[in-house]
């Protein structure tokens, strides 16, 4: 692929990976249309756009990533968020992550550490025509103006699960979020039952770590 690729050839790009997803194990329709349809290209800087629709995590500014597309799916699976859930994101990132989960119709909220990071996610958002709301600041401890939340999703690596995002999560919602050292974690579920946090333990990733009060001190 060139940096001249049309909008056609990525389209067709896009396609073929929702099916590479599927082949792994993606079963759910609403992340797999929400996929289809978000242009995972425009959040990829020139250099790299070619390779936008390879199942890779790639660089983005700050020293970050946009994780791979098989990690968002499989979170957003996990997730199990709905159409209207109120939905909070830590580490905007590119900004792809927070545009999927709006593309289902859930409303979201992103927090990210870098400013820079953010600014673009912004113009993203504007373009693409999603509303999201989205500060600047230490997504470690939540943004309990807002909680509490159906669903919390974590796009960086923790030492533990954060209590400040266990108090913010609603009754009956999810906490997505890798758990391990700063080489490879494992992706925990926690779904509050009331007052009870039940932990489930899925397969290793590597993301880059979460940086803050309740992360990683930097
Ligand atoms: N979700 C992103 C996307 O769709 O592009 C990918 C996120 S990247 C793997 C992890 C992000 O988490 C980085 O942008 C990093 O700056 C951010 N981050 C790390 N610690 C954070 C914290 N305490 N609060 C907010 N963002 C944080």
């Amino acid at each position: 692929m060139s940096s001249t690729y049309s909008n056609r050839q990525f389209d067709l790009a896009r396609e073929q990976l929702v099916s590479l997803l599927r082949g792994k194990g993606i079963t759910d329709a609403q992340v797999l249309d929400a996929i289809a349809a978000v242009p995972r290209h425009e959040f990829i800087q020139e250099v790299f756009r070619h390779r936008a629709y390879e199942d890779s995590a790639l660089p983005i500014s700050c020293q970050q990533t946009i994780s791979q597309p098989y990690t968002v799916a499989f979170m957003t699976q996990l997730l199990q968020a709905k159409r209207g859930d109120k939905v909070l994101e830590i580490g905007t990132g590119s900004g792809y992550q927070a545009c999927i989960l709006a593309e289902m119709g859930v409303r979201v909220f992103t927090i990210e550490r870098h400013f820079d990071l953010l600014e673009t996610a912004r113009v993203h958002f504007e373009t693409l025509g999603y509303n999201i709301a989205s500060r600047v600041g230490d997504g470690s401890i939540g943004w309990s103006q807002f909680a509490p939340y159906q669903g919390i999703i974590v796009t960086a690596g923790a030492p533990d699960v954060p209590p400040s995002l266990l108090r913010q999560l609603a009754d009956g919602g999810r906490l997505v979020i890798p758990v391990g050292d700063q080489t490879t974690q494992n992706m925990v579920v926690v779904e509050r039952q009331g007052d009870e946090f039940v932990h489930t333990k899925n397969a290793g990733f590597k993301f880059v770590p979460l940086l803050g009060k309740e992360g990683w001190r930097s």
